[in-house]
């Protein structure tokens, strides 16, 4: 019998009830016994709802109170030392401590572990931190535990654990020069011990996730990967001579690790056939006899309706070379990445819903594949014929497919990517208008988003507020943050984002082709989720967006008011993107619908446009040599929206979350005049990057870390300011905060920035008249 697989399901449930819980055990209003009496009951609806769907394999420690990672972090005991915790087994306090930092007194607050992007998605994880001479051992129960409680209910699980590589692989040591792998041997026997509890408590399958397996590998973690499986293998064979392993790869091609794979010392690999589909075949042919394989053709990462006749097709053909006995078929990866019910979304028509699935109609696509596959196509036709009308309906949409847009992309030419002059004789006429002095100051966007902003804005969505009245609260916000910036002294001015919550849900709602949901929510860290629109169709941008909001703000002042786009590399990246064309083309036609707004921004009078591209590193490729195409195309599209411009008006760009000091010819190539980044990070890299390449065009470095509540002096600017002076020349340098405001207080933004304007000045005063300065 084929097995009914998923790698993992969303765990803040379909309603956020995990969000929930947290928050409230956090602020102290329900117990510790409350929060895991919930986080059992979320569990207990998983299960059984998977068991009813139909699924055979069903997984278990796919849970997690905030993250998987961290989860592995407390399994193996290593915790960092900051967190003072005292061995034995890692309690729910040092758990969120590790999550969120902790407060031992005012004075000595500790922070939290760094997090960072769970491989090339939207998830962030906790990074494991590794000292010298770290040790490991077994510090909690939860796989077993979980595997029990599911017992308990009568359903029989297959416990998930993070493999020792990847979890090693992920992770990042304390000190420079020292090796993660160096530590395998200290880790295993930990892994050893997880694995005989699991098979005395009764486990048949373990599921070990070994995504790492998708990236560029050099030799000795190709070889630490033999070593670390056979060792197990070993242990298994001699302890937990039942228990079975299930090796999880997703994300992309295994590539040249396939092989490397194919022969380890397990019992089914795992291979994501959604991303890359060819490795099926290599994979067929060298499966030893002793290895099933798990098919995951049920997309994990994007919310459309399975292609039924596609997943039979490839499916068949596995079940040809290997048996019914050697096949599993789920999804590619986890569910995480998906929202949990499209059925939540009463707004949407029968139409466009049946062309979705989010996790709950995955779990029921591949109940019902494998019963095809298992009992005959016939006992699922009904089933089959709603699948092809529901593809074919998608295909051949007039909602989808819009001429004009593909006219528009059609006509798109090289030239139009271009300015018209090279940097140099565009920053003259620039300066002409806008007169600034040197080292100009700015800030990146958005203003602090108080409660009453988004009770305001909740109150229009909820129709309780009308629109003259929304509006003219809008406005209201506008003036006081233009009056605040001049009062500050600020020299180029932004309008503050009021009218915005998210910056690609607020597009999305404008631009045709994309649609919001209300429910369709996916973790992004702990407790928080976001709510990524989906682009089903052509996209097209059927009148003005942001050009009154500029307009307005920029009536108000004779200084400078930038206008404040999102770029169409991060519009896209940060939404569920169409699977029936190229990434690059839905791209292109988002840059096309940008391009008219900073077209329409400029015929407004608006001298400076800011169009955010937050999210370009983040779309990178998992394998270097893929970077290049994408590449090519990613900063073709920036390009495409944003220099249709004249020489006059100035093109910023914002970058964040993320390293740039391994990019800095790619950023140039944007050919942005100003590009204003995050730095506060990973400052003294980006800084020798930039030194080495000779950045040419304008560049703000964020020397104001937006994401701490502290709040720099005007010494600290100072001192910032002159050091990265000694690396750039003042004719470039823009001062200006890391990143947007949105999340921080007045209380601490007014007096930070006026201490970076006065530092600015400070520093003005002090250099020496350079000539070329404008
Ligand atoms: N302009 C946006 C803001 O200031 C940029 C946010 C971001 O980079 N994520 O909020
Ligand atoms: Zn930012």
């Amino acid at each position: 019998m084929i097995q009914a697989m998923i790698p993992g399901y969303p765990r803040l449930g379909a309603r956020r009830e995990l969000k929930k819980a947290l928050e409230q055990f956090w602020s102290g209003r329900i117990t510790e016994t409350e929060l895991l009496e919930q986080a059992s009951a979320l569990r207990k609806q998983r299960w059984q709802l998977q068991r009813q769907a139909g699924l055979t394999h069903i997984p278990s420690n796919d849970f997690s109170l905030y993250d998987h990672v961290l989860d592995t972090i407390a399994l193996v005991g290593a915790v960092p030392r900051r967190y003072q915790w005292n061995g034995g087994l890692v309690d729910l306090h040092t758990y969120f401590a590790m999550a969120r930092g902790m407060e031992k007194d005012q004075a000595n607050a500790v922070p939290a572990m760094e997090m960072t992007k769970w491989f090339d998605t939207n998830y962030h994880y906790i990074v494991p931190e590794f000292e010298p001479g770290q040790a490991f051992h077994l510090a909690s129960r939860k796989p077993v535990e979980e595997f029990l409680e599911a017992k308990a209910l009568g359903i029989q699980t297959c416990p998930v654990l993070l493999g020792p590589l990847s979890f090693l692989l992920l992770g990042k040591t304390t000190q420079s020069g020292m090796n993660q792998l160096a530590l395998l041997n200290a880790l295993l026997p930990v892994y050893e011990e997880t694995l005989q509890a699991l098979a005395q408590a009764g486990a048949e399958w373990v599921q070990i996730d070994e995504p790492c397996l998708v990236l560029d590998l050099d030799e000795a973690t190709r070889a630490a990967y033999q070593s670390a499986y056979t060792r197990l293998a070993a242990q298994r064979a001699a302890q937990a001579p039942s228990l079975r392993i299930l090796l999880a790869t997703y994300f992309g091609d295994l590539g040249e690790n396939l092989p490397l794979a194919l022969q380890l010392p397990i019992d089914a690999l795992h291979l994501d056939l959604v991303r890359a589909p060819e490795q099926l075949e290599q994979a067929l042919e060298q499966a030893p006899s002793s290895l099933s394989l798990s098919l995951g053709l049920v997309d994990g990462r994007n919310i459309w309706l399975t292609d039924f006749e596609r997943v039979l097709t490839v499916a068949s053909q596995a079940v040809q070379a290997l048996g019914t006995e050697r096949v599993l078929l789920g999804a590619s990866c986890s569910l995480l990445h998906v929202p949990i019910d499209v059925m939540q979304e009463t707004h949407l028509d029968e139409e466009m819903r049946s062309w979705l699935a989010f996790a709950r109609q995955k779990v029921e696509e591949i109940s019902l594949l494998t019963r095809a596959l298992n009992e005959g196509r016939e006992t699922i036709e009904a089933a089959l014929q709603a699948n092809r009308q529901a593809l074919e309906s998608r295909r051949s949409s007039a909602r989808i497919h819009k001429v004009e847009v593909a006219q528009s992309v059609q006509a798109i030419t090289e030239q139009m990517a271009q300015r018209s002059r090279p940097y140099h004789m565009r920053k003259e006429r620039q300066q002409a208008g806008l007169k600034l002095p040197l080292l100009p100051t700015t800030t990146l966007g958005s203003y602090p988003q108080t409660a009453d902003v988004r009770a305001a804005r909740a109150a229009y969505k909820s129709h309780k507020l009308d629109q003259n009245s929304y509006e003219a609260f809008l406005k209201q916000g506008i003036e006081e943050v233009i009056r605040f910036q001049e009062e500050a002294g600020l020299d180029m001015l932004v309008h503050g984002e009021v009218e915005r919550g998210d910056m690609v849900e607020y597009f999305g709602e404008y631009l045709t082709g994309m649609l919001l949901t209300q429910h369709g929510w996916v973790q992004s860290y702990g407790s928080r989720a976001v709510r990524p629109p989906i682009i089903y169709g052509d996209v097209a941008r059927p009148g003005q967006i942001t050009v009154e909001w500029s307009r307005f703000a920029q009536s108000l002042t004779a200084r400078p008011v930038r206008g404040m786009l999102t770029g169409p590399v991060t519009i896209m990246q940060w939404s569920f993107v169409r699977d029936d064309q190229p990434r690059s083309e839905t791209c292109k036609q988002i840059a096309l619908a940008i391009r008219e707004e900073v077209l329409d921004l400029e015929a407004a009078g608006i001298r400076a446009i800011q169009i955010d591209e937050p999210a370009l590193r983040e779309g990178f490729p998992l394998r270097h040599a893929d970077w290049q195409e994408y590449l090519s195309w990613a900063i073709f599209c920036f390009r495409l929206a944003a220099n249709g411009v004249r020489d006059e008006t100035q093109i910023h760009t914002h970058l964040c979350y993320s390293k740039f000091d391994d990019i800095v010819p790619e950023i140039a190539s944007m050919d942005a005049d100003v590009v204003l980044i995050e730095a506060s990070r990973s400052q003294f890299d980006l800084l020798e990057a930039l030194r080495a390449y000779r950045y040419p065009n304008g560049i703000g470095l964020g020397i104001y870390d937006v994401h701490s509540p502290h709040v720099p002096t005007t010494q600290d600017f100072d001192e910032k300011l002159r050091l990265v002076l000694q690396i750039l020349p003042s004719e470039q340098l823009w001062v200006n905060p890391d990143c947007g405001l949105k999340t921080r207080k007045w209380e601490e933004v007014k007096p930070a920035l006026k201490h970076m304007v006065s530092a600015t000045q400070q520093v003005r005063s002090s250099l020496p008249l350079q000539t070329g300065t404008l």
